[in-house]
């Protein structure tokens, strides 16, 4: 299998081309068309699997696709991520994969200025990623809203969990737009993770590597 047949844009192909990347992994193979006809994803799959295309790449090509203008204090896709610097690595992988797709990409991580947060989210974005305490503050100050949100990515769910996010993954759970996507992932599903799973994803394609 190609990327080719997976069925993602010129764009995306041509990001994957400059990156070196001929071959799909195997949860890419298995996530990415789903995610391309808009179905919400449950992948069981550790780091290393080549997770962060896996739901990158199809959701690149939705945000091309639906085109909705970049909204004010929001975003078109959210990632949540656990740490400072898994969160990096997202936005990174985001820029190199959409870098000609036009998508403007930003992270917001604690222990960093939340003015400067506040200013960088002003004029809203299309992709961002988060770790979810610092983003549940600036939806509180009302410096943040999900009201454009298209695309909803949880990523690490378990390691959200065992550093006491649960409170703030249900607020954002409660909080989303409904008519959205949402791709979920995790390492382990111990019944904590189960329940976020059933109130966060709408019949959703399981892929586990
Ligand atoms: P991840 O599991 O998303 O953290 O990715 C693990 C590593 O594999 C990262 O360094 C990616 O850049 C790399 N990678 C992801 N997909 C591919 C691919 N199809 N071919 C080669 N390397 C890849």
């Amino acid at each position: 299998t190609t990327f080719d047949q997976l069925g993602l844009s010129q764009p995306v192909l041509q990001a994957l081309d400059m990156k070196g990347y001929t071959t799909p992994t195997p949860i890419q193979q298995e996530a990415i068309p789903p995610v391309l006809e808009g179905r919400d994803l449950l992948g069981i799959a550790q780091t290393g699997t080549g997770k962060t295309a896996a739901f990158m790449l199809p959701s690149i090509d939705n945000l091309r696709k639906s085109d909705n203008r970049v909204p004010f204090k929001s975003c078109r896709m959210l990632v949540l991520a656990p740490t400072r610097e898994l969160a990096g690595q997202i936005a990174q992988s985001a820029e190199d994969y959409g870098a000609l797709a036009g998508l403007k990409v930003h992270s917001i991580v604690g222990g960093t200025s939340v003015n400067k947060d506040r200013n960088k989210l002003h004029k809203g974005t299309d992709i961002l990623v988060a770790t979810p305490g610092r983003l549940l503050d600036l939806i509180d100050q009302k410096a943040f809203n999900l009201a454009g949100l298209e695309i909803l990515v949880l990523d690490e769910a378990d390691q959200m969990l065992d550093l006491g996010f649960i409170h703030a993954l249900r607020k954002i759970r409660d909080i989303a737009p409904k008519d959205r996507q949402t791709l979920f992932f995790s390492a382990t599903m111990p019944s904590q993770i189960k329940e976020l799973v059933s109130g966060y994803c709408k019949n959703p394609v399981q892929v586990s590597v």
